[in-house]
């Protein structure tokens, strides 16, 4: 009986300046509360743009919001000649609960590789974020059939050399790439396959234990009206949303996928 919560995540990418953020997290505040939302039951969480992340915490320790929050990514190093980038450190202090590592926009845009991403889910755990790992294969390495051996590549590459201490809490999204932001979504039987598969990975790489207890989300396309199918998966723990987080009223409704 491992406690697998589902978890809602909404990655809000570069979208929604700071007033725009703190209207969106009301309302989606607002609509879940009307729903009488149990987040014992189904956690929720954000990911909004760095420059909202104060505001974000403001509101939620204000108004005692169950809502919790991350960064979209975040630097592989603490401190010092890094221009442009934002230290786990700074977003520990604005009580971030977790922190995306590896979305493939910023592998595929920033070229960031398994190496990075494994410097940066080690510089996460170094300040108690807890890093929420993306992998999933392009167009060309679904279509080739070669999907699963790529996606654990990553996996492996990207967890390489942390223990199961230090990775304790970890949360792994399956995004394959062309499922996102394109509409297309994966049939519930290939979301079930490849978390299933990443979870005996994680069997492998680790205890039993650490894969049972370890959530593993989907995400590409998902809406109100294709969720419940995604999550029938067993080893379906919850879904990583884009476009459709930036809808409160459609947001909530995901988050009541039954
Ligand atoms: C994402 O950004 O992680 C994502 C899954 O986007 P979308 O839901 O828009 O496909």
């Amino acid at each position: 009986n491992f406690d697998r919560t589902p978890l809602i995540a909404g990655n809000w990418k570069m979208n929604m300046d700071h007033a725009q953020g703190i209207a969106l997290l009301q309302k989606l505040a607002w609509t879940l509360k009307d729903a009488k939302h149990d987040f014992q039951r189904v956690e929720v969480a954000v990911f909004p743009p760095f420059t909202d992340l104060r505001s974000v915490q403001s509101l939620v320790e204000g108004d005692g919001l169950q809502i919790v929050y991350g960064a979209q990514d975040l630097s592989d190093q603490d401190s010092g000649a890094y221009t442009g980038d934002i230290s786990g450190e700074f977003l520990a202090k604005l009580d971030c609960t977790y922190a995306l590592v590896g979305h493939s926009e910023r592998r595929t845009v920033h070229h960031e590789s398994d190496e990075l991403c494994r410097d940066k889910v080690r510089a996460a755990i170094r300040h108690n974020l807890t890093p929420m790992l993306c992998i999933g294969e392009g167009l060309d390495e679904r279509q080739s059939g070669n999907h699963v051996a790529f996606t654990l590549e990553q996996l492996r590459g990207s967890l390489a050399d942390l223990n199961e201490q230090e990775l304790e809490g970890l949360v792994v999204a399956y995004e394959p790439v062309w499922a996102i932001g394109t509409g297309e979504v994966a049939g519930p039987e290939d979301a079930q396959e490849m978390a299933a598969a990443i979870r005996e990975e994680l069997g492998k790489l680790y205890s039993e234990d650490f894969a049972q207890a370890t959530r593993i989300l989907y995400g590409g396309s998902v809406k109100s009206s294709n969720v419940a199918n995604i999550l029938g998966g067993a080893d379906v723990d919850g879904a990583l949303v884009g476009g459709a987080s930036l809808d409160a009223e459609e947001f909530a409704k995901i988050a009541r996928f039954e």
